[in-house]
């Protein structure tokens, strides 16, 4: 059998159209790759025996016209499958099997896509490493003792280390973007409402947005035009025509304006940061774009922001877990207030319990003014700087993150710390614009670095092409000696 490790996603697709691999080939490959990948803890749940089945089912077709021809997917936890588990990386809902199919996945399977199983995230997508999950922490296959970021960082371990050809995760305030910047993949945050968030687990509601994580630039346009379009279940989807991103894919950058916020250049910003940062400058020079310096003045106050939005909407949103609608319920207590008080303190772990205590304080009343109110305005603000520098630019470039890869419990009693990651990437959520980042070199200890290109809502195919022409003159290699295995 040939290394189909090497192969992309849009190649896998080539393959099976042009029947030169059956999906039951591809299918059984990954199924090896994840029983040798235990070690990475990116799997909560494999279906491999559906998948199987699926595949054969595929192959026996005669005529098929999907973007994902019996292609086997893994996705991240948070997205509701029909009889799967799906637990949220959380205890209160460890035993959860949705009746029901999450619009987006819905879209893959429509698109000929197979589930090869469930990936390992942040509880209810919260953190920036993995480690907040119920089921454990990730590994970065890049090295043993790095965390893959998060909260999708089982979705980014599995892309990295070739257990899925591709995958989806969920981005509220970097969730995509982050950990593929870790693992030297790509992520893609599509613009609020363009993929539907009905039957994904929700965290932040005006700020979740699902995306593709891929090996490159190609299989993201690819994936992204199978997962998006208008779902009348989601009220705050777009209702527009579906983008053939893939067929679109170009590497024109000459005459594109590029924006460089200086606000994104912060204080003790590591050198190597720094230096991507020029190195990709450079790139967009030399392929005839013009680069422009622009200013994002509110930037400074997006993390705050986002720290007080977020925790608010996750705050009322994780109201339903009590014990009696989903999931786990505590059997102790005396009375109906005090199974409630057990099993939201027995299902949610530290990190849950510390967003809903900082969401339900903002919200009382007597601060609702002070924190929620203000922050609603200081979000208005920074949409604005967007929108009005994009009058001017055709796309921002700042880096994806403010370091490299972090070691496994680095940061896990420093919330502070571990919010700080944030700081690129919350900006675009609470605007509601998209943004992809690339990988884009490596750090001193040869870990992946990221680069994030920015537009204004639903201009994907311009970040993809610039993207796409950037990938082309990065050349980013990552060997991997497959450790785990
Ligand atoms: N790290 C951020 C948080 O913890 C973002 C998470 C996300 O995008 N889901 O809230």
């Amino acid at each position: 059998m040939s290394d189909f490790n090497k192969s992309s996603l849009s190649e896998i697709v080539n393959l099976i159209k042009s029947k030169k691999v059956s999906s039951s080939e591809i299918t059984s490959h990954y199924i090896k790759n994840i029983e040798k990948g235990k070690k990475l803890n990116s799997f909560i749940t494999t279906c491999f025996e559906e998948a199987l089945k699926k595949a054969k089912e595929f192959d026996n077709k005669k005529n098929f016209n999907g973007l994902l021809p019996g292609v086997p997917l893994a996705v991240k936890d948070l997205f509701c499958t029909k009889n799967v588990k799906t637990t949220a990386g959380s205890k209160i809902l460890e035993n959860f099997i949705p009746t029901y199919e999450s619009s987006v996945t819905h879209n893959l399977w429509s698109e000929g896509a197979i589930l090869l199983g469930k990936l390992n995230c942040d509880e209810f997508a919260m953190g920036s490493s993995n480690e907040t999950s119920y089921f454990g922490n990730v590994i970065n296959p890049i090295g043993k003792d790095l965390v893959p970021g998060g909260s999708s960082g089982g979705s980014a371990s599995a892309l990295a280390a070739n257990l899925t050809p591709a995958t989806i995760g969920t981005d509220t305030g970097g969730s995509i973007r982050q950990p593929a910047s870790f693992t030297g993949t790509v992520g893609l945050k599509p613009t609020y409402g363009l993929c539907s968030r009905w039957g994904i687990v929700a965290f932040a509601s005006s700020l979740d947005q699902a995306g593709p994580m891929t090996k490159n630039v190609e299989d993201c346009a690819l994936l992204l035009e199978a997962m998006s379009g208008y779902d009348g279940k989601d009220s705050t989807s777009i209702n527009k025509k579906k983008e053939k991103y893939s067929k679109n894919l170009n590497q024109k950058v000459k005459g594109l304006k590029i924006g460089i916020p200086k606000e994104y250049r912060i204080e003790n910003m590591p050198k190597e940061i720094d230096s991507l940062w020029k190195k990709g400058i450079d790139i967009l020079k030399k392929s005839g774009a013009k680069i422009i310096d622009i200013s994002l003045p509110h930037t400074k106050y997006a993390l705050s922001t986002y720290y007080i939005v977020a925790p608010a909407e996750a705050s009322s949103n994780l109201a339903r877990y009590d014990g009696v609608k989903y999931g786990y319920r505590s059997n102790k207590g005396k009375n109906l207030i005090e199974m409630y008080e057990n099993t939201r303190g027995e299902g949610f772990g530290d990190e849950v319990k510390r967003r809903v205590l900082i969401g339900t304080y903002v919200l009382s009343s007597g601060y609702y003014d002070a924190y929620y109110l203000k922050a609603q305005k200081v979000r208005r603000l920074i949409k604005n700087d967007f929108d009005k520098c994009f009058k001017s630019v055709d796309a921002i470039l700042t880096p994806s993150t403010p370091s490299s890869a972090f070691k496994i419990g680095e940061k896990t009693n420093d919330p502070i710390s571990m919010y700080l990651n944030d700081i690129f990437t919350v900006p675009v959520n609470l605007a509601g614009i998209p943004a992809i980042s690339i990988p884009a070199g490596q750090d001193n200890k040869g870990h992946p670095l990221g680069l994030q290109l920015i537009s204004k809502a639903l201009d994907e195919q311009k970040i993809l092409n610039i993207a796409f022409a950037m990938e082309k003159s990065i050349a980013f290699k990552q060997s991997l000696n497959r450790w785990w295995e």
